[in-house]
């Protein structure tokens, strides 16, 4: 049966609301609807029986049952219809927030029960995981060798966690971007952080007023890595063991549950050597190998952050990919994000390859384009079509459009204009522009007929929506 309820992160220590005493010779009764906790593959007799946390006093060993079910489609059926309606939502919601991203910056996706001061919180957080979970990816079991003994024990080796537990943060880093956060849930307990539903593909994070306004940084942080750590398309996770200090002793007894305990996960990746770039100035960091695992209390250091970059803007060309890929967590389909959201060389399907110089004029990085986005419209007309052009655009297009437009283009550049900037360059600014981007398909008319770098530029600058840009325009030059 796979289980598809809820997986929480809770307290080490319980809430004084989670105790029930029970008298001697007393007994309690409480029913459980299971048919939504679990999945059933059919009608027949199943044993029920219960998976204890590793500090459990309970005895599990006498609480097994088995039942007689049916009509188990019925729920299947009821649990499919329910599955379909969340994701469309997600989807939905997913859609909305990428299109508020252009006026917020970095941005969550939320479904709307987060305040403002909440989903600036959970930005914070998020990006501060992301650091995390981008340092352990590149932890060995010998490069990080005290990290990965005290959280999953001496016996580590790295064959085991490049498969257990790396290959898992890999997954983490591609999916992190996709989390729907919900906040202050109905079915919080005062010891519950946050929680998910593993197999929930929404990838709904439920976060509890406890993460929400807890007073250590980094716990609100790690519970993000945590949540993430269970979902089945990332880690699968379970709860074998909640807190530092439990899940500590699990790792010294070499036990084999360490690679598979979501609070373990986010352990390990919170006590990676990375500060935290959005904790408040004042912040001091519990150091290795975990707060109040070592004999000594109080075991905090300073959050040093000086010579971290931002994660969209890397100050360094080292901290920039050599080889291009997909990995940045914040791309938006279609538009270049690097580098306002992305770092270079970490979109490119929409960028395509960049390379990067200092710039003469400033010392500034500045970028070329070497290569054309892989994504780049491939719908273009066979033929070009002035009655399609936007009527605000058509006053520059009869004159400029023959192949010999290039003798009168110069004259629309400044003579002192900087000569760093390409024919590619221009085009892709111009189908990036927030308002000329509409026209994409027109730009891909580009490609396929013999039109010049010049009339690009005519076009882009007799655009009434582009106007504002000319300034922008007046810095570029044609390298046909
Ligand atoms: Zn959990």
């Amino acid at each position: 049966m796979k289980f598809r309820g809820k997986d929480a992160k809770r307290t080490a220590v319980l809430g004084a609301d989670e105790f029930m005493t029970i008298a001697a010779g007393a007994e309690s009764r409480k029913e459980l609807v299971l048919s939504f906790e679990y999945q059933f593959s059919g009608d027949g007799t199943y044993t029920i029986s219960l998976q204890p946390h590793a500090d459990s006093a309970l005895h599990q060993a006498e609480a097994s049952m088995k039942v007689e079910l049916l009509n188990t489609i019925i729920h299947e059926t009821e649990a499919k219809a329910f599955v379909g309606t969340k994701i469309k939502a997600a989807n939905e919601l997913r859609r909305a927030a990428k299109k508020n991203r252009r006026a917020q910056g970095a941005y969550i996706v939320h479904d709307g029960t987060c305040t403002d001061s909440e989903a600036d919180d959970l930005i914070k957080w998020t990006e501060d995981a992301i650091d995390k979970i981008e340092t352990v990816r590149a932890c060995t079991a010998s490069s990080c060798s005290e990290l990965v003994d005290t959280w999953f024990g001496s016996a580590t080796t790295q064959e085991k966690l490049q498969e257990s537990v790396t290959s898992k943060f890999d997954i983490m880093a591609s999916k992190v971007s996709d989390t729907i956060y919900s906040c202050n849930p109905a079915n919080c307990s005062s010891s519950t952080y946050a929680y998910v539903y593993p197999s929930d593909i929404s990838q709904t994070i439920y976060m509890c007023d406890l993460a929400l306004t807890y007073p250590d940084y980094a716990e609100s942080v790690q519970t993000i890595i945590h949540e993430l750590s269970h979902f089945d398309t990332i880690a699968a996770t379970n709860d074998n063991a909640y807190g530092e200090q439990t899940c500590h002793n699990l790792a010294q007894q070499n036990n084999e549950n360490t690679t598979n305990t979501a609070d373990t996960f986010g352990y390990y990746a919170l006590y990676s050597n990375t500060c935290f770039r959005n904790a408040p100035s004042s912040y001091t960091v519990a150091v290795p190998p975990c707060k109040d695992c070592s004999a000594g209390t109080g075991n905090r250091g300073p959050n040093d952050c000086s010579g971290v970059s931002n994660i969209v803007a890397p100050a360094h060309e080292s901290q920039i990919p050599t080889i291009p890929d997909d990995s940045c967590a914040w791309p938006n389909d279609g538009i270049c994000d690097a580098p306002q959201y992305c770092v270079y060389n970490t979109d490119y399907s929409d960028c395509g390859a960049q390379v990067w110089h200092d710039d003469p004029n400033n010392g500034e990085m500045m970028e070329v384009h070497t290569q054309t986005p892989t994504n780049a419209p491939n719908n273009a007309p066979t033929s070009f079509e002035p009655s399609s052009m936007p009527s605000s655009l058509a006053s520059s297009e009869p004159s400029s459009m023959p192949s010999d437009a290039p003798t009168n283009a110069p004259t629309n550049a400044p003579t002192n204009a900087p000569q760093q900037t390409t024919c590619r360059d221009l085009k892709i600014v111009y189908q990036n522009h927030s308002c000329c981007g509409l026209n994409t398909t027109k730009a891909a008319m580009f490609d396929t007929i013999n039109v010049t770098c010049g009339d690009i530029l005519s076009s882009y600058t007799g655009s009434e929506c582009c106007e504002a840009d000319e300034a922008k325009n007046a810095t570029m030059s044609i390298q046909n």
